[in-house]
């Protein structure tokens, strides 16, 4: 009786793809293309092999059967669930068409993205206070956030 072959593993270096500072380095294990095994790189100085929660739990997300892996459109109420799949030039023709008639809007391109840097004036950190945008449009009390750069000054 012929042996199972025994499955060839390779670990491939890689960085996590979240923008997130700590850009922490990866260690993959593939055995036959499938990638078995993620675990932060040791020789990776901020964080010495430690992944976050989010990422130290890739595979499972990555392989999961619930993964939306097309676009969707929804097609009943919000919260029923109920989801139709269109083409990437649809969803994308869909995105440019709605992202267009709110930037055209009265509320403007800010009510797409906030914190956008995009939607944003420049960082005022650095200017005197008396004239940051959220001095002069903001008077609120000095703990609450900035609404400009989420922060309390
Ligand atoms: S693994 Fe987590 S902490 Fe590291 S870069 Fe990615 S998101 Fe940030």
């Amino acid at each position: 009786m012929p042996l199972d072959p025994i499955p060839i593993r390779t670990v491939v270096r890689g960085a996590c793809p979240h923008d997130c500072p700590d850009t922490c380095a990866m260690l993959i294990s593939v055995e036959d293309g499938r990638a078995v095994e993620v675990r932060g790189a040791p020789d990776h100085p901020p964080t010495s092999g430690t992944l976050c929660t989010k990422v130290a739990r890739y595979l499972e997300r990555t392989y999961s059967d619930q993964r939306v892996l097309h676009p969707m459109r929804r097609v009943g109420k919000k919260g029923e669930g109920r989801f139709e799949r269109i083409s990437w030039d649809e969803a994308l023709d869909t995105i440019v068409e709605r992202f267009g008639a709110i930037a055209a809007s009265p509320d403007g391109p800010q009510a797409i993205g906030a914190n956008s840097p995009l939607a944003l004036p420049p960082r005022h950190d650095s200017q005197p206070l008396a004239t940051r945008p959220c001095q002069e449009t903001s008077p609120a009390p000095a703990a609450d956030p900035c609404p400009y750069c989420c922060r309390p000054h």
